[in-house]
């Protein structure tokens, strides 16, 4: 049989990785700007934690986790998210007694066990967000803004997006509101439960507003119907979200509020919010969050409020860079085309002097001909070439080819700080 990588786990060529790498660059330079700090945590933690933290009823848990018994007997799962660790990593060594508030980020690969498409994978990556100690509208504020900051700072360098972004907020009231309104929904459902979808169905008593945002389109109609959960705000939930509301607008930004808007995981109160990419795919959400301010302490640490989000950088990519958009290479490559043994020897030396100096540089020693270098430089984009032959060595030179204006001049070979300088202002 043919190896093949596992369905839903992606290669990354060199353009992928440089377009992954371009993202991280693009979050750690605007995060760095908001305080946030970057963190890691590990890609295994106990299955315990997510079934505490994500739920034991959710599809997360039930359904799309990667759990396995390890060698001494343990139940351990691949991350599906970071919040869950986030918060283990913060109770563990205590954050919250040195530092409050606490800004940490983190940008790694998440698995789900899920059906792959366009947009979903089985192992994907998340830029990861969390604010711990507020539990005011204006830290929410400041990280919907945040998050759009984030996403939008590439148009600055590739031009407006072909699918652009759109602001979705909700709030999924506090323990006050949240159980007369899943009492309502559940009753109400019920008597339609025959029109709803199969998962729905089985969603109806363990999970009910999962079906407030299920594709189906039976189950769009059945929901139609029924009250929305803005009606069941309490008055205090009711106050915060006008208070949000009014924020994000005098930060310019646009939103809607989507009454049908939930989170497929437990720990969410209060308010939430998603960023679609417009016509993207069936998968069109680049980025989700909410505050949950109850879950530090249900995994057993101190009160502590928390608002985060993450971005699915894949799906953040399509939206960049479309299906082939590639990301530019910044550093000029020199290249070194030397014929011959002695002149192999010679490019081996020559070019860690460059690279010492911070040029990039790499030399072909195939036995090729000078043409056959010179055509491989050019696929290859190569701006200049060092060419090493007979001529050149006998004469102690080196010729220095500009590839782009067609020019070259002979530069001697043993004074690499004047050689340097020849690239470095040809470069500029
Ligand atoms: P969805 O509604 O797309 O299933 P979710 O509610 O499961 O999303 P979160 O757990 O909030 O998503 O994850 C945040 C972001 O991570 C999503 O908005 C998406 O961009 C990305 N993401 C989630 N699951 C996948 C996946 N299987 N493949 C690629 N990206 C994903
Ligand atoms: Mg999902």
């Amino acid at each position: 049989m043919k190896l093949q990588a596992v369905r839903g786990f992606k290669d990354w060529l060199p353009e992928d990785f440089r377009r992954y790498h371009y993202l991280c660059e693009v979050s750690r330079k605007i995060l760095s700007l908001y305080g946030f700090e970057e963190v890691k945590i590990p890609i295994l933690e106990r299955t315990e934690l997510y079934v505490r933290s994500i739920g034991e009823v959710t599809d997360i848990v039930q359904k799309e986790t990667y759990t396995f018994i390890d060698r001494n007997g343990e139940s351990l799962t691949l991350r599906p998210e970071a919040t869950a660790g986030i918060c283990r990593m913060v109770i563990e060594k205590s954050v919250y007694a040195k530092q409050k508030p606490i800004r940490f980020f983190t940008i790694g690969p998440m698995f789900r066990h899920e059906r792959p498409q366009k947009g979903r994978l089985r192992e994907f990556y998340q830029v990861s967000v969390e604010y711990f100690g507020d539990i005011t509208p204006f830290v929410e504020a400041e990280l919907i803004n945040l998050s759009m900051h984030i996403l939008k700072e590439p148009e600055k360098e590739f031009g407006s997006f072909l699918h652009p972004l759109r602001l979705e907020i909700n709030s999924l009231g506090c323990p006050e509101c949240r159980p007369s309104y899943r009492e309502y929904l559940v009753s109400a459902l019920k008597e339609k439960k025959d029109e709803l979808c199969k998962t729905c169905q089985e969603r109806l008593e363990r999970n009910p507003l999962r079906v407030l945002d299920c594709k189906e389109d039976a189950c769009k109609r059945v929901v139609s119907g029924l009250k929305t959960l803005n009606e069941f705000w309490c008055s205090a939930c009711r106050e915060h979200f006008t208070k949000l509301s009014g924020l994000l607008s005098s930060l310019g930004l646009k939103f809607f509020h989507n009454p049908y808007l939930v989170r497929g995981l437990d720990y969410y109160v209060r308010t939430i919010f998603e960023i679609k990419a417009e016509g993207l795919s069936a998968q069109d959400t680049v980025c989700a969050g909410g505050r949950y301010d109850y879950l530090v302490e249900e995994l057993g640490g101190p009160k502590l409020p928390g608002i985060g989000f993450a971005i699915g950088v894949e799906r953040w990519g399509l939206v960049v860079f479309g299906e082939d958009r590639a990301v530019p290479e910044r550093q000029a490559l020199v290249f070194i085309a030397p014929l011959g043994d002695q002149a192999n020897e010679l490019a081996l030396k020559l070019s860690y002097e460059l690279r010492v100096r911070g040029i990039k540089t790499v030399p072909s020693y195939e036995d090729k001909s000078l043409k056959a270098k010179l055509r491989f430089a050019d696929k290859l984009g190569v701006e200049y070439v060092l060419i090493l032959g007979e001529d050149e060595i006998s004469q102690n030179k080196v010729c220095l080819k500009d590839m782009k204006r067609g020019t070259q001049e002979l530069l001697p070979l043993d004074d690499i700080a004047f050689l340097v300088n020849r690239i470095k202002s040809q470069a500029e």
